[in-house]
């Protein structure tokens, strides 16, 4: 679960996010979308304490981030909480960011052993059937460099969950890949979707996926949940001449 309560976001005298209130239940697959600048990567960065809120609160799964508040000291409680609090939360990014020095099977044991000291042959069993289903169980020893960049983001994509996070955010993860390479990611994406009870948020582009594998889609304006809706509803008859504006723009 996921919830943003009156949490403001500025960039000196830029309101990114402005008192933006929602929640995602657990288990549910909800795409952002909306214009460039909007905030929606934002969101995400704040989810990951790569940023700071300047005002409300961000609850995941219970517990608070909101001691990242801007200012805040944090004492080594604090630390170790948030450590923990991250673990809980996986990320794929539009550029893969894979460890170009190690083989696929290293880039998905890395961190389950190091950081939730898994042993290596049970992380490496973990590894093996998630490189199974994302497609990619012949590459195991392959390193990054020797992949096609939709190969790299399923990889990723099984990194991500090769820590078994409550929650994933996938940002634009097709945005960087040549379109004949997109399918395939969006294919396994709808695996997850359909086949775990991860909550996933989503910011993507690629309105068709986000109308097929969505439980709900926001449309973001200037910070703000301008719409939030159950797909069907949000594309075939948004309520803002903002949202039509925009889906006319993209469609
Ligand atoms: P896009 O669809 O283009 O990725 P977005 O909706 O994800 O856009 P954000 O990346 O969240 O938008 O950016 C929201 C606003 O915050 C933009 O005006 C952006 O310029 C600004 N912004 C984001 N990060 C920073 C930063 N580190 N420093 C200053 N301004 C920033």
């Amino acid at each position: 679960m996921i919830r943003f309560s009156g949490v403001v976001k500025r960039f000196g005298d830029n309101v990114v996010l402005d008192h933006l209130d929602f929640t995602v239940a657990p288990g549910e697959f909800v795409s952002l979308i909306g214009p460039s600048g909007s905030g929606k990567t934002t969101i995400l960065r704040l989810l990951m304490t790569l940023e700071k809120v300047d005002g409300g609160t961000i609850e995941v799964c219970g517990d608070y981030l909101s001691h990242v508040r801007k200012g805040d000291r944090l004492g080594r409680a604090d630390e170790k909480h948030l450590r923990a609090m991250r673990r809980r939360i996986g990320m794929v990014f539009q550029q893969f960011n894979l460890f170009p020095n190690m083989n696929v099977l290293r880039n998905i044991t890395e961190a389950p052993v190091r950081s939730l000291g898994l042993a290596a042959d049970e992380a490496e069993a973990r590894a093996l059937d998630l490189l199974d289903m994302v497609g990619l169980s012949d590459k195991a020893q392959a390193h990054p460099a020797q992949l096609s960049g939709g190969q790299q983001q399923r990889v990723a994509i099984a990194r991500a969950l090769a820590m078994r996070p409550d929650v994933l955010l996938l940002d634009e993860v097709t945005s960087a890949l040549d379109p004949e390479l997109v399918a395939d990611v969006l294919r396994v994406l709808r695996d997850i979707a359909t086949s775990t009870d991860i909550t996933i948020l989503c910011v993507t582009h690629e309105m068709q996926f986000a109308q097929d594998v969505s439980d709900r889609v926001m449309m973001f304006d200037h910070g703000r949940v301008l719409e939030d809706a159950v797909p069907e509803k949000l594309f075939s008859e948004p309520g803002h001449e903002r949202t039509r504006r925009f889906l006319r723009a993209v469609i």
